[in-house]
């Protein structure tokens, strides 16, 4: 055994992928996971520069390792993700405990790195863009698939968008797509080993470039045995094509759920972020993949106080959520992030009035939520059973097609399972039921 690691993930889904790929390919050069810091003998911390917050949150947490370092000097600690990729060198020079960074493409490298360090005591410093993504192919080893009945799968990597508020672009590099072929095995290997879902990630999956369609290969996942649901994450308005739309009406595994980042509800707002859709074009999504399955959920991302963004403007963003009515919003408030676009945009509205929009932004968002979800009381959904609830042990937890969260009393054995689940209450973020058959004659929406 080499020694112990532990991985500090932030941000998004695929950085949390990213992170189990690194566990996979350390556990099979013989390092063993462990959750205590102080039994560690690498340190990586995954990190994520897309907001401020997140940005802030990794920088302290890579200094507050140092005191670790000085009672273990041979602790190796390293950085990789987004910051890693954008800030190189500097994190090295900044903080001398670093012993690696690996960017966003080299993420592949990080046995090789540590050994280097280990052996010939070199310090690590890679944030080449390549031509391809060598990760993008690795698959994670079961032991780090939670739960084992989903499997996240990352078939593409960057973003040639430029929203102007993003910094994506800058450190997850040009979009490039894994090869159909590699990932139709890979589905094919996680079907035959009892994975039940299959969750497509990328910046934009909806431009994916990997020898077919993004559609057609929803298609081809819907024709391997085995699997019970399809999801994706992320899409760009812009990008859903119709051809897309109609795999809604006609991939019964597809969920029920798209999420479809929104940004805001003003069109002169929209082109201040570059995001190359107008309102009316989203509002014209929606209802087409309503009509292609009318159960459908949707979440978003919403943006408030980006700059230029007047009263009336931000009227607009709430019009829209209230015509929409989403299921979840994650809403955020506008940080300026260095080196995009729209970091050359005066910040003018100021940050109390930021505070203020996105306060009243999410009252009404919750209200929405806790009516859809009371909408649903009565029904009776399948549950694809996750785990174990969280604050009670005697109820497990699951998500419908919808991706809402379902607790019921049910014991462990279910897991992985999928069952019938008669919803009883509406919870603010949640929904919970029991597997009781409904009522004879009660009325039940097959959701
Ligand atoms: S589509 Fe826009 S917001 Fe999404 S990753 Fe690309 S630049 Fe960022």
């Amino acid at each position: 055994m080499k020694g112990y690691v532990k991985i500090f993930t932030y941000g998004c889904q695929m950085n949390d992928l990213d992170s189990r790929k690194m566990y996979s390919l350390l556990a099979r050069d013989g390092w063993e996971a462990t959750e205590s810091l102080k039994k560690a003998d690498l340190i990586i911390l995954n990190t994520c520069s897309v907001r401020q917050k997140a940005y802030e949150k990794a920088l302290s947490n890579i200094g507050r390792l140092r005191p670790y370092k000085t009672q273990k000097p041979s602790l190796i600690i390293a950085v990789a993700g987004c910051i890693a990729q954008q800030k190189g060198r500097d994190i090295i020079s900044r903080m001398p405990h670093v012993d690696i960074v690996l960017g966003t493409h080299q993420m592949h490298r990080i046995c090789e790195a540590v050994d280097g360090r280990r052996e010939e005591h070199r310090q690590v410093v890679d944030t080449q863009f390549g031509e391809y993504i060598p990760s993008l192919d690795i698959v994670p080893d079961q032991a780090f698939m939670t739960p084992a009945h989903r499997a996240y799968i990352n078939i593409m990597q960057g973003c040639n968008n430029y929203c102007s508020y993003c910094i994506v672009p800058y450190v997850r590099g040009r979009e490039i797509s894994r090869d159909h072929a590699g990932i139709l095995e890979e589905v094919r290997g996680h079907a035959a080993s009892g994975v039940k879902e299959i969750f497509l990630l990328g910046q934009n999956v909806n431009s994916y470039s990997g020898g077919i369609s993004f559609s057609e290969l929803l298609r081809r996942i819907d024709r391997v045995d085995g699997i019970e649901r399809i999801r994706f994450t992320t899409s760009h308005p812009k990008d859903m094509s119709d051809e897309l739309i109609a795999c809604f009406g006609d991939l019964e595994r597809l969920c029920s759920h798209v999420h479809l980042p929104f940004q805001s509800g003003s069109d002169k707002v929209l082109e201040l972020m570059n995001r190359r859709y107008t309102r009316t074009r989203y509002l014209g999504l929606i209802e087409k993949l309503r009509k292609a399955r009318p159960d459908m959920a949707f979440s978003a991302d919403v943006i408030v106080g980006f700059p230029g963004e007047t009263n009336d403007a931000y009227r607009e963003t709430l019009s829209l959520i209230r015509e929409v009515r989403f299921d979840t919003l994650y809403s955020f408030r506008y940080s300026v992030r260095p080196g995009t676009g729209a970091a050359a945009i005066e910040d003018d509205v100021p940050p109390e009035e930021k505070s203020r929009r996105l306060s009243e932004l999410q009252g009404i968002q919750r209200s929405i939520t806790l009516e859809i979800n009371q909408s649903r009381v009565g029904t009776t959904p399948q549950v694809l059973v996750d785990g174990v609830s969280p604050r009670n042990p005697d109820q497990v937890h699951g998500r419908t097609t919808q991706n809402a969260i379902v607790n019921f009393a049910g014991s462990p054995s279910l897991i992985s399972s999928t069952v019938r689940v008669c919803i009883t209450r509406a919870n603010p973020n949640s929904l919970t039921g029991d597997r009781e058959v409904p009522a004879a004659g009660r009325e039940a929406l097959p959701i």
